[in-house]
Order: C-alpha cells, then structure tokens, then sequence
C-alpha cells in the first residue's frame, strides 16, 4: 500500500500564518509531511511526498499526480494522507479553537472512514486533544476539491490551530511535531495491517 503524503499549500500562500507569524502552515506543513514519510520509510511502508516542490502546486495537478499513481498500482493499494493546519479566524488574532481533526469528503467511502478513525485513534492515543463534530464521529466532513470522487482511501488532517496559542506553541516545537508524525505513522501503520475477520 503505498500512502501518499500531501502537504497543503506552498510559500506563495504567505497569508496561512500564526497572528504572531511564528508559524506559517507552508512551512510547518512540509515539517510534518517530511517527518511522516521518514518514519512510514523506516517501517517499510511505501510512501512518497505528492508535492516534494515548496510552491503552490495546484488542486488539478496533484489530483492528476494522485490519478497517475492509482493508475500505475490499482486503486486500493495507493491511499492520500493531507497535511494541513487549522485556523479558526484570518490570522489576525488569536482564536479559542485547538486540537487536531480529521476531515473526509462529503461522499466518504467506506475506506475512508477506516482511514479517518485509525488515524483519530492514533493521535488520540499520543494524546493530542481531537476536535470532532460528535461523540460518535472522529471525522469531519466537507466537499473538498482535492478528495472529490477519489478511487482511493483520502483524507485530510488538520494537525493543531496555528492561531490558537497554546497550539502555536507546540507547532514551534520539533518534538511536538516528532511525536504527531509517530502518531499518523501509527495510524497508517494500523490501517494496512489486515483487520482479524469478525
Ligand atoms: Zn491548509
């Protein structure tokens, strides 16, 4: 199964930033994923950066790239994890909103409910306070261009506020971002592993 890792956003989107501009979602984004793909690396599990460029790659691009990949392995082994941050107001000032979710395409497939809640599970467990829409639903949904009508298990995180302070604080901080790359890689390590039949 090979994950692909998507990082949202590129230096040109300079406006997706903390209100003391300590942390610029391009930039903490890329940490994240790079992170990701070493550690997914280091188990052994396929992975690759969709976007390994620092500039704005657009929607239409990276779902051709994502397209290329399902259509040179099959659908069900190629699955897209998106890393993003949150921002609950323009970035302005600070907000009260924090913690780290997980969103899924309006039309979510089976698969990728799986996905969203294996990889809630696990940032739950490294214990990062998640923000779901309920008690019963990990995951968010959203009719987001780059998951729409994927053949694929896809997702998108969004890892922490980046306009909340006590969030910003721990994005600034190596070993903060360490431990929510382990807890993604423990997700997606969890999910490929063939679930015991009920
Ligand atoms: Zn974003």
């Amino acid at each position: 199964m090979l994950t692909l890792i998507d990082n949202g956003h590129g230096r040109q989107t300079r406006g997706k930033r903390s209100p003391d501009g300590s942390v610029e979602e391009w930039r903490v984004n890329r940490q994240l994923a790079r992170r990701l793909l070493t550690l997914l690396q280091q188990a052994g599990e396929p992975a690759a950066l969709l976007v390994p460029e620092d500039d704005d790659i657009p929607i239409s691009t990276r779902r051709r790239r994502i397209m290329q990949h399902a259509a040179r392995l099959g659908a069900p082994d190629v699955r897209l994890i998106s890393i993003h941050c949150n921002a609950a107001a323009d970035g302005s000032h600070w907000s009260t909103a924090r913690g780290w979710s997980v969103y899924l395409h309006t039309d979510a497939k089976p698969a990728d409910i799986r996905l969203a809640t294996q990889l809630a599970q696990a940032v739950r467990q490294a214990c990062f306070s998640i923000r779901r829409p309920g008690p019963a639903h990990p995951y968010w949904t959203a009719p987001l261009a780059l998951l729409r009508d994927l053949p694929l298990a896809a997702c998108l995180t969004e890892n922490l506020f980046m306009d909340n302070r006590d969030d910003c604080l721990m994005l600034r901080q190596p070993h903060i971002l360490d431990r929510l790359a382990e807890a993604l890689a423990n997700g997606l390590i969890g999910e490929a592993q063939p679930r015991p039949a009920l």
